[in-house]
């Protein structure tokens, strides 16, 4: 028997792990063929992953060789473990929290199990936030969770599980998430930066678009950057904090302290701000903005702030050397003028333009899928496995479904 190195076995596992992610469901021979690994190895592999109920058998009714397109006998094939939660997903934003249990599949849209608001001008935010999670895992119910993975905004020094510096939800820069968290579910926690976890679920999603820009309008603009499939890494848990753009002749004050930030124009707070000012305070709602571009088109306004929006966007581009940007959030609901104007302003300041297109797409938040990938990462396999190799106790049936 050949002797494997643990760091070896276990950089295996992850490449099965991100192979299966990628075909979804597969052989054991496919798998194989695909890591280049010898059957034996690949199997064995397989066999570990099954028993600690990382990966599940299905049966299918006939199978087909992805490389060849041979149809074969019915057969086991192998998929991500979907028939129970294994992880929780905490995204905790400005104006609400989204609690959701999930399973180590890829799920095709993020969808959430239990939201609370977030109530303005509380006392004490943390003991708030830290009741109405309490609230949520009683509904949830007692899992038996592997870890658990919370999504934030702001500046997120990843390793050590903290908030710097958050522009618009300063309470978190003090309190301590994870171990609130760990208070109520007794596992794991890992802060995910979160368009880190956006960046990472549209790459999952869109395995063959390795390198892109992602941008994320909401209740703040932020980005995350992708190259050769994997975060750009960098120096300081600083890094895409495009919205802090400053645009020059803008006055409004930014959560962030400075004045004149890009996304006090186009964060969604920022938009109706504009469009209440500029319909004398008789509109200020987003389905009412939504309306008013479909019969109006876009006025003085709003294409000054997309601009701005562009100006940071093509200088992220040009410094990268990137020509991918997916626009993801509250920018992709309002009419497809405003992407369409966003996109050619962005084309207008990219160097690549002058050789080739950028692209800017639209595309769904995917933040699910990106905490699961990196659960998947930091908590099926980490460093210490196979030491956390059992997840599960019983095996799960072939072909088991959902509950
Ligand atoms: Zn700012």
């Amino acid at each position: 028997m050949i002797y494997v190195p643990s760091r070896m076995g276990q950089l295996n596992r992850r490449a099965l792990l991100r192979q299966l992610q990628k075909l979804g469901v597969a052989s054991r021979a496919e798998l194989a063929k695909a890591l280049g690994m010898s059957q034996p190895t690949a199997g064995k592999i397989v066999d570990e992953l099954l028993t600690a109920g990382v990966l599940e058998e299905i049966e299918v009714a006939e199978t087909v060789d992805k490389g060849t397109g041979v149809r074969g006998r019915p057969g086991r094939q192998l998929q991500l473990n979907q028939s129970r939660p294994r992880l929780l997903a905490i995204q905790l934003g400005l104006q609400e929290t989204n609690v959701a249990a999930l399973a180590l599949g890829i799920p095709v849209a993020d969808q959430w199990h239990f939201t609370f608001e977030i109530i303005k001008n509380e006392k004490n935010p943390a003991r708030t936030w830290e009741k109405s999670l309490r609230a949520a895992a009683q509904k949830i119910g007692g899992q038996n969770f592997l870890g658990v993975l919370l999504s934030v905004p702001g500046l997120v020094d990843e390793p050590s599980n903290r908030i710097l510096f958050s522009p618009n939800i300063h309470w978190t820069e003090k309190a301590d998430l994870a171990k609130t968290v760990r208070r109520i579910w007794n596992v794991p926690v890992l802060l995910v930066q979160e368009e880190r976890a956006l960046a990472l679920g549209h790459h999952l999603a869109n395995p063959a678009s390795e390198d892109f820009l992602l941008v994320d309008f909401g209740e703040g603009v932020g980005g995350a950057v992708i190259v050769g499939g994997k975060p750009l890494p960098s120096p300081l848990p600083i890094s895409g904090e495009i919205g802090h753009t400053p645009v020059l002749g803008n006055r409004r004050l930014c959560g962030c302290g400075a004045v004149g930030c890009m996304e006090t124009l186009v964060s969604l707070r920022g938009l109706l701000e504009s469009f209440a000012t500029a319909t004398c305070g008789k509109k200020n709602s987003w389905a009412q903005l939504r309306e008013h571009i479909s019969a109006h088109g876009l006025e003085a306004w709003l294409a000054r702030s997309l601009d701005a929006a562009a100006v940071a966007i093509a200088g992220s581009l040009n410094v990268l050397g990137l020509r991918r940007v997916v626009i993801t959030g509250s920018l992709t609901e309002l009419p497809p003028s405003v992407l369409a104007h966003l996109s050619a302003a962005v084309q207008n300041g990219s160097m690549w333009a002058k050789f080739g297109s950028v692209e800017c797409t639209a595309a769904p938040r995917r933040r699910t899928a990106g905490l699961i990938a990196i659960g998947i990462d930091r908590m099926v396999v980490p460093d210490s496995f196979p030491q956390k190799l059992s997840l599960t106790k019983s095996r799960p049936k072939p072909g088991a479904q959902n509950p």
